[in-house]
């Protein structure tokens, strides 16, 4: 669990209710891996804890920002989506503007590394993190480019990334790294 979902605990969200979210490195997203709705949105069912069937995201966002009779949206175009950043309430006709701007786009396919709004690394910085396999030890490249360690292990394993190049040689790392979080 990443320290932005611990410091939401102390809201009156159960602790399993975070065991069934998974942060997603590249996007930022937290994606719920309970049951969803056909749509793919996150669901929860608990009686006494959220007063029956409830939508994840919503859950969230009520916890934090207070009850609303509104729709509440995604920014990142993710379903299963519950990073409270990601989210927004909208109108009828938001949510109708939401749906038609986003078409028929499928969510799993909409978002790809770089072209998602919320990268945080872009493509060149993901094959100089391959370059440097290696050369320059897990935790220091970590460090570099503020990242966890396991996700440059993922980087390095091509689990993320995956349809990036391996980068072996060829890249000089740049010296003092910017990198957007
Ligand atoms: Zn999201």
């Amino acid at each position: 669990m990443n320290d932005a979902l611990l410091a939401l605990e102390g809201i009156s969200i159960p602790r399993g209710f975070w065991a069934k979210v998974e942060p997603e490195p590249n996007s930022g997203c937290w994606l719920w891996t309970g049951a969803t709705t056909y749509g793919g949105y996150g669901v929860v069912n608990s009686r006494i804890l959220f007063h029956g069937l409830r939508r994840a995201h919503r859950v969230v966002y009520e916890a934090i920002f207070g009850p609303t009779s509104l729709h509440v949206l995604h920014r990142c175009d993710t379903p299963p989506c519950v990073n409270p950043r990601d989210l927004f309430a909208g109108t009828d006709a938001d949510n109708v503007a939401d749906m038609r701007a986003k078409g028929r786009r499928s969510y799993k396919t909409a978002a790809k590394g770089e072209q998602h709004g919320m990268a945080r690394l872009s493509e060149a910085q993901v094959i100089e993190i391959r370059a440097l396999r290696g050369v320059v030890r897990q935790c220091e490249i970590a460090d570099r480019f503020s990242m966890s360690v396991c996700t440059i292990e993922a980087i390095h394993q091509r689990r993320l990334w995956k349809w990036l190049p391996a980068g072996k040689g060829g890249v000089t790392p740049t010296p003092a790294l910017q990198v957007s979080r």
